[in-house]
């Protein structure tokens, strides 16, 4: 069945500052057949690319000046093409106004340090993330109310949620233990009774043969001396320890249970908010393949969306699945199925799928040998460029040849890496292979599903894709 959404996310600032430049940005996407955009338009950055009353010291550069919403909705509207404002909820870049004016609002760990202090992948980590529990803070005092204000002011086709989750590809379980999640995850998981804090409410028979039979008389889950705790030890506990003394570890099950439960009551809020001022508003979020495994790493059982969220996208991105170009078809095929299941009680679902990682048969070794070459290990660059070197020599016989002639010395090292490096910056289209992206598209349409959403519009160029799309989609 043909796709009736054809969408890509794009960025803001690739769309310039004119209505000029906005024209000739939309006209771009709309001329390779796309009828739908995600524009991102609350940044990673922390930045507001609207000219916002209510938090102005966020804006970004030249949009309290030129309202980029308005004219990419004058734009799209011309050419029948929706738009939708793709806005990053949790994290805020290394700092975003709001974690400038409230650094408490941030997400924690257990020695009360933020995301920033985490090291992935040998580096410190430059996003500062922001507590989506804490009431009041982030989410009731600036995520909610900037969302609320942009819904007032356009009239897009949906609010779409990005990042609508705790971080994942650093420490899942070590967030948030913020001073607030801390004093009130026992209060929220019931593992103290306010009216009696200091009754352990042990049961008075044990008479089941399983300690954990035990649990419907919610005995005091906080160890006796909780109050003497220090912090560390106590987020230890709650991640850690178990329900009863001397049972199942499972206390991890009320963390988690904790942290779906604030990502899908921001959910819950922003609707309400949203639907307050314009009723007819639709919602839509970029979330994870899978929710139930989503629900566990970052907070995000999207499943719980549905009475808050119209169109679901799930992001099948290669690199969120293993093995070769093929495996992940069958993957990705496979989990679109268990998606329409998952995703039943939402308006609709449209497939994420990024296009840079539909190529790292193509790209990888070309980055591999382009590394080596820098560290001057010739051998290593050879062996890795090999895998493609047959390719490259199809659309560039100079590239391969310099790499041929590397062992000649250092002159012919400078030569074939600075070769290498104008080839990746501008690869002859066709290089990368667009007959991955209509196998990936001919996969989507065989289940049936409404619509496709490309990340992102930047790739269409470096991977040289637009008028192989437009062939596909054709013209609008
Ligand atoms: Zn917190």
């Amino acid at each position: 069945m043909a796709l009736k959404h054809k969408a890509a996310w794009c960025g803001s600032r690739e769309a310039g500052l004119s209505d000029d430049s906005v024209s000739e940005f939309i006209e771009r996407m709309h001329e390779c057949g796309i009828n739908a955009v995600f524009v991102h338009l609350k940044g990673g950055d922390g930045l507001l690319y609207w000219p916002s009353k209510r938090f102005p010291d966020a804006v970004a550069p030249g949009c309290d000046e030129f309202d980029l919403p308005a004219a990419l909705l004058r734009e799209c509207r011309k050419r029948g093409m929706q738009l939708h404002a793709w806005l990053i909820d949790f994290f805020e870049g290394t700092n975003g106004a709001a974690n400038q004016r409230h650094p408490e609002w941030s997400l924690r760990n257990a020695k009360n340090q933020p995301t920033t202090s985490e090291i992935l992948r040998g580096r410190p980590v430059d996003l500062t993330w922001m507590c989506p529990a804490r009431r009041p803070g982030y989410t009731d005092q600036w995520l909610v109310p900037a969302l609320e204000e942009f819904a007032a002011m356009y009239d897009v086709d949906s609010i779409h949620h990005d990042y609508i989750r705790y971080p994942g590809d650093m420490a899942p379980d070590q967030f948030c233990f913020c001073d607030y999640c801390l004093e009130q995850m026992p209060i929220f998981n019931g593992f103290v009774s306010k009216t009696y804090p200091d009754e352990p409410f042990y049961h008075e028979l044990y008479d089941r043969a399983y300690l954990e039979a035990h649990w419907e008389q919610s005995p005091r889950v906080l160890p006796r001396n909780w109050h003497l705790l220090d912090r560390e030890s106590k987020c230890r506990f709650l991640l850690e320890g178990s329900f009863f003394q001397g049972g199942r570890y499972d206390a991890d099950y009320f963390f988690y249970t904790y942290r779906t439960f604030w990502v899908t009551e921001f959910a819950r809020e922003a609707a309400a908010a949203i639907r307050r001022v314009k009723p007819t508003m639709k919602i839509s979020a970029a979330v994870f393949k899978n929710p139930i495994h989503s629900g566990r790493f970052i907070g995000q059982d999207w499943r719980q969306f549905a009475p808050y969220v119209d169109l679901c996208v799930p992001m099948d991105y290669r690199d969120h699945y293993p093995g070769s170009f093929d495996v992940y078809l069958n993957l990705f095929e496979e989990s679109i199925e268990s998606q329409k299941f998952w995703a039943r009680d939402f308006e609709s679902l449209w497939i994420g799928a990024a296009i840079n990682f539909l190529f790292f048969e193509e790209e990888r070794p070309l980055v591999a040998a382009e590394r080596a070459l820098e560290q001057g290990d010739v051998d290593a660059a050879v062996r890795s460029f090999a895998a493609v070197s047959e390719r490259v020599r199809k659309f560039s016989p100079p590239v391969a040849e310099a790499m041929d002639s590397l062992a000649a010395g250092p002159a012919a090292l400078e030569s074939a890496l600075a070769m290498l490096k104008d080839f990746r910056c501008q690869t002859p289209v066709g290089y990368y292979p667009a007959d991955k992206l209509h196998r990936l598209i001919d996969r989507i349409e065989a289940t049936g599903v409404e619509g496709i959403s490309l990340f992102c519009d930047a790739h269409l160029d470096e991977y040289g894709l637009r008028s192989a799309l437009r062939e596909r989609f054709g013209a609008n």
